[in-house]
């Protein structure tokens, strides 16, 4: 066992966090314990920390087993910017970088190992050539048939428990369902693996579903207050993902099309752009996502219905990674059912496919908290409505239906159920089309009874009729309507009916917490810089910080190098790094704000401290007089210093330091980065330091050319 204070200590060094979520810290201590384990979280539950930390307390490298080169590159650059060894294997790597793996790994040198199931041929040479001492198979459902990613190199990952069954495992995923679990344990032959199943509840994002008309409409008015905002749209079709990514360029949004029909090199092209921020909006086939853990991802729209809750949830789960606020949309329509009810029917295992899109559809149709219904599925039951779903924020209410619903089974009844729903809302409205006059219908004794209830409402009443048990769908038969037992209670037994109120669909904004946002809050200035950052280091913009680290700083403002550090996201590598930019950022924003305020206080804090600096009193004192944080007073030194005043910041600084770094600069060839100076000088000479050296040569330069 590990104490506790010792990895609260290593979660806060080197992943940045205060404390762990639920479940982490459970299966962590299983892991120190030597257990095989199987850990069911969902979609941003955060998994990754509970082999990540491990890694770094273990003695050895963690061998990870992951399905997508993509995945792989991310989760190595984010574990690099938390100063974690980390390096991956596969089969596009020159034999050259290669043996540099194997030499690092023979010499202790990485904590964890990334390998695609392909590659296993790999195994027995990380294996002899370092101790391995933990093995974590990560998207482990992708081992089951059941499982809905099925990839075949996964099954050959048995093997591992076998040849090396000393070696703890941890196989992790965000599938619930049961046959799956117990497939994955069977597979990896870890039969007594300790199960760890969290909860599935994901607060954060809001759910709604709405009727699929005018979906374009729609789609645009819910973007317009989301500009800036990362999202994807999943539709069913290449077709559509094609034209709606056109026409939402042509609105100016950055958008693209992503489909099994692209290029390899191109869709490697759309995610990475997706994940750097350079593109906006992903209109996708269900293709997409897998491979991407972009935390950023603020909403997801499911442009059609999706075939079953579990596609749906870890889907929409892609959405809100970081925690904060974020929004889900579905389209419901009838079309979307009739077209997966053929799917299913032609697929394998019909029966199971068929019972799960009911399921699927029960939730786009529900009348109650949709996330009691949707937990439900997963075997989790809630005791309070949401208060985040659209039901919840806009409950039905029900009338007397009774009459409204005599009208359509007395309807369906005298076209001895030989039509589809379409037809029968015609006869209800009364419709003069070919098709009715042909078939005589305008004759039928309910034609025209019920026009006053527009064709939509009668659509969504219908639904309500059908989920109530009246009314069958014949999907065999021509999607004819069929009565149930239950129907000839309303129409000859005044068995009475209750339906909630088909509410206008107005194409509004979504209801959800939509933060008021100007371009010129500290956020997007945090954001701002966050971008320039990573596009410096060629990594994506969320592995820096991720959106929740943001708006913490905005909210807590931190201004010396404590108090960034207290930040939740915010490790000891990363403050190294990032911590100058970020403070600056802030403590310049603040002070704009104050000089908008007050414009005659321009420059009064700087002033202060120039004069202080004039009477010749040293970093600390200033500090200390002034009430602000040593690396606050650097910026301001250094800011006066750029902007022109006399200052002599040499005072500052010994000679040696000075001269080390310019010799450092020359030697590294002027690097962009502080931090290569900071390894290069061993860690001996502080931040600050370097950076002082620095703007006085960046002037001697500037003087010199
Ligand atoms: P999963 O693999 O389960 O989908 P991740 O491991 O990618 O989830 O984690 C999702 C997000 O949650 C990441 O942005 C991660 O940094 C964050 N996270 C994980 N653990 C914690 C924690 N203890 N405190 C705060 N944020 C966390
Ligand atoms: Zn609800």
């Amino acid at each position: 066992m590990v104490e506790e204070v010792q990895l609260l200590g290593t979660l806060k060094e080197h992943f940045g966090f205060e404390r762990f979520r639920p479940l982490q810290r459970q299966i962590i201590d299983s892991v120190f314990e030597g257990n095989d384990n199987l850990v069911i979280m969902p979609t941003g539950g955060g998994k990754s920390i509970c082999f990540q930390l491990p890694a770094v307390l273990l003695p050895g490298v963690t061998l990870v087993i992951s399905p997508l080169i993509a995945l792989m590159k991310d989760q190595v650059d984010g574990l690099t910017a938390n100063g974690i060894p980390a390096a991956f294997l596969n089969s596009s790597q020159k034999e050259a970088e290669q043996q540099e793996i194997f030499s690092k790994l023979a010499q202790n040198e990485i904590k964890l190992l990334y390998v695609a199931p392909e590659s296993l041929q790999y195994i027995d040479t990380v294996f002899s050539a370092g101790k391995i001492s933990l093995i974590a198979i990560d998207e482990a459902h992708c081992i089951s048939s059941w499982g809905h990613d099925f990839r075949p190199a996964y099954t050959q990952l048995g093997y591992l428990k076998n040849r090396y069954p000393s070696t703890p495992v941890i196989a992790l995923t965000a599938t619930a369902d049961k046959a799956t679990r117990k497939d994955i344990c069977d597979q990896l032959n870890i039969p007594n693996a300790k199960k760890f199943v969290a909860s599935f509840d994901r607060k954060n994002l809001s759910l709604e579903v709405r009727p699929g008309i005018k979906k374009f409409e729609q789609i645009y008015s819910f973007l317009k207050p989301r500009r800036d905002e990362s999202g994807i749209v999943y539709c069913l079709s290449r077709k559509s993902t094609e034209e709606l990514s056109a026409k939402l360029k042509a609105k100016g949004f950055k958008a693209e099309a992503y489909h099994a029909g692209l290029s390899h090199a191109e869709r490697v092209q759309f995610q990475e752009d997706f994940i750097n921020d350079k593109t906006q909006i992903i209109c996708a086939t269900i293709a997409f996502g897998m491979g991407i853990d972009k935390s950023n991802v603020r909403w997801v729209i499911h442009y059609n219905l999706p075939k079953n809750l579990e596609g749906y949830y870890q889907e929409i789960g892609r959405a809100g990674r970081d925690g904060l606020p974020s929004s889900t949309l579905l389209f419901h329509s009838y079309a979307d059912v009739v077209q997966l009810q053929k799917f299913a029917e032609n697929s394998g295992n019909s029966e199971v496919q068929l019972a799960k899109l009911e399921r699927m559809k029960q939730y786009s149709e529900a009348l109650s908290c949709r996330r009691k219904i949707l937990l439900s599925y997963f075997g989790e039951l809630i005791s309070e409505d949401c208060g985040n779903c659209d039901v919840c924020r806009n409950p039905p209410e029900f009338f007397d239906g009774t009459v409204l619903a005599q009208k359509a089974l007395s309807t369906i009844y005298r076209l001895k159920e030989e039509e589809p729903i379409s037809v029968v809302i015609d006869v209800l409205r009364g419709a003069q089309n070919s098709q009715i006059i042909e078939k005589g219908y305008q004759h039928i004794k309910t034609f025209g009874i019920a026009n006053d209830v527009s064709w939509r409402d009668w659509q969504q009443y219908m639904i309500q009729l059908m989920n109530h048990g009246y009314v069958e769908i014949a999907f065999h038969d021509k999607n004819k309507l069929r009565l149930t037992s239950l129907a000839k209670k309303v129409l000859f037994e005044q068995h009475s009916v209750q339906l909630a109120d088909v509410k206008k669909v107005e194409i509004k904004q979504t209801q959800t917490i939509a933060e008021e946002k100007t371009a010129d809050s500290l956020f997007e200035r945090l954001r701002k810089l966050r971008l320039e950052l990573a596009k410096e280091e060629g990594i994506p913009a969320y592995l820096i910080f991720n959106d929740a680290t943001l708006k913490e700083m905005e909210k807590e403002r931190p201004i010396s190098d404590a108090e960034f550090m207290q930040i939740n996201g915010v490790g000891r590598q990363k403050m190294q790094n990032y911590g100058y930019r970020f403070i600056k950022e802030i403590i310049g924003f603040g002070e704009e704000k104050q000089t908008k305020k007050k414009p005659r206080s321009k420059g009064d804090t700087y002033k202060a401290t120039l004069e202080l600096s004039k009477e010749g009193l040293g970093i600390e004192e200033i500090s200390q007089k002034r009430g602000l944080a040593a690396t606050t007073i650097f910026s301001h030194l250094t800011k006066l210093f750029e902007a022109g005043e006399d200052i002599d910041l040499q005072q500052y600084i010994s000679k040696t330091d000075l001269e080390a770094v310019k010799k450092g600069k020359k030697e590294l060839d002027n690097p962009s980065s502080l931090k290569t100076y900071f390894e290069h000088f061993q860690e001996s000479m502080d931040y600050n330091t370097i950076r002082l050296a620095l703007t006085i040569l960046g002037k001697e330069e500037k003087i010199e050319s």
